[in-house]
């Protein structure tokens, strides 16, 4: 069945007067994905999200949420977390959500869940400025989720935090995510994106270099190792295989590029009708990291 689309972006661009800060962008997002804008500093992430929630308009091109041009009513049902939490700091975290509630016009019966959903139950009653770094980050989650928002947009969500606060976000994303709720995240983080998202666009100073599917771009161009006994018959009838780029040899095992995807059973088939015997057989998938390395060498 065909994926609702949540979000669709057509030729988006802002400019900051001579700067491009996105220039052109084209996207669509579905129901339920959890969408990853992955790139360096500078490269346009915030400005997209704020173009996207309104905050700011574009130059050019349009967008549209839910299949309906952006409104007031199509804000109300997302929510956001694009700028550093801001809570009064001598109330507690009930009280802070309570005063977001009555500002989103939302009502206070989701609290309690978000509280627990975010970890912060136990520490519902002390006052925010008591609040580590991380549970501040996840009281603005918490803040975001107030009225089941369909879809949540959070900026870095694990800037500045530490290994425990990350793991402690990415959790909570997750199982927000795992409710169906359609995620859209900018990180300049590589691992965070391949760990979290399973849809990236990849931006460089405004421009898409590549929108697609995570598991999509982890087996683009795998490479495979393998070796044989008769490493010479190997190496000749690797070069007849469909899709053969080129190969490397290291201690006995040769690693084997590819222009298309190719399986290891459909090497092991291919070779054992050539009579060649594998004694080893690995894939080896590139990290995200090696692929957005490479697209943003290739589009300096
Ligand atoms: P970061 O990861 O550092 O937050 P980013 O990918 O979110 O970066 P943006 O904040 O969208 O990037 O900035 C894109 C470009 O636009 C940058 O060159 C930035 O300096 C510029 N820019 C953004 N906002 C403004 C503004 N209000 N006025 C002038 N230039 C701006």
């Amino acid at each position: 069945m065909p994926v609702e689309t949540i979000l669709s972006v057509e030729n988006i661009s802002k400019s900051f007067g001579k700067i491009k800060a996105v220039n052109q962008l084209s996207f669509e997002v579905g129901k339920g994905h959890v969408f990853g804008i992955l790139g360096p500093n500078g490269s346009g992430k915030t400005t997209t999200l704020s173009m996207l929630l309104g905050l700011i308009p574009p130059d050019h091109g349009m967008f549209s949420w839910f299949g309906q041009p952006p409104s007031n009513e199509s804000r109300k049902r997302i929510g956001s977390v694009i700028e550093s939490p801001n809570f009064f700091p001598y109330l507690d975290a009930v009280t802070n959500l309570k005063i977001v509630a009555d500002i989103k016009n939302k009502p206070y019966d989701d609290v309690d869940e978000v509280l627990q959903l975010s970890g912060l139950h136990e520490r519902r009653f002390s006052k925010f400025r008591t609040f580590s770094f991380g549970m501040r980050q996840r009281l603005a989650l918490a803040s975001a989720l107030l009225g089941k928002p369909e879809v949540m947009i959070l900026d870095e969500p694990t800037n500045g935090l530490d290994p425990q606060g990350i793991a402690q976000i990415r959790e909570l994303i997750s199982l927000v995510a795992s409710r169906g709720t359609t995620i859209l995240l900018a990180s300049h983080l590589l691992d965070e994106v391949q760990k979290i998202c399973n849809h990236v666009l990849v931006l460089q100073k405004g421009v898409m270099l590549f929108c697609g599917q995570v598991q999509e771009v982890l087996s683009v161009s795998d490479s495979i190792e393998m070796a044989a006994a008769d490493m010479r018959g190997l190496t000749a009838a690797v070069k007849e295989i469909p899709g053969y780029t080129s190969y490397t040899e290291t201690a006995g095992i040769i690693q084997v590029h590819f222009s298309t995807v190719v399986t290891p059973s459909d090497i092991n088939a291919f070779l054992h009708q050539k009579g060649i015997i594998l004694s080893h057989l690995s894939e080896k998938k590139r990290s995200l990291e090696q692929h957005f390395l490479e697209l943003l060498h290739e589009n300096p």
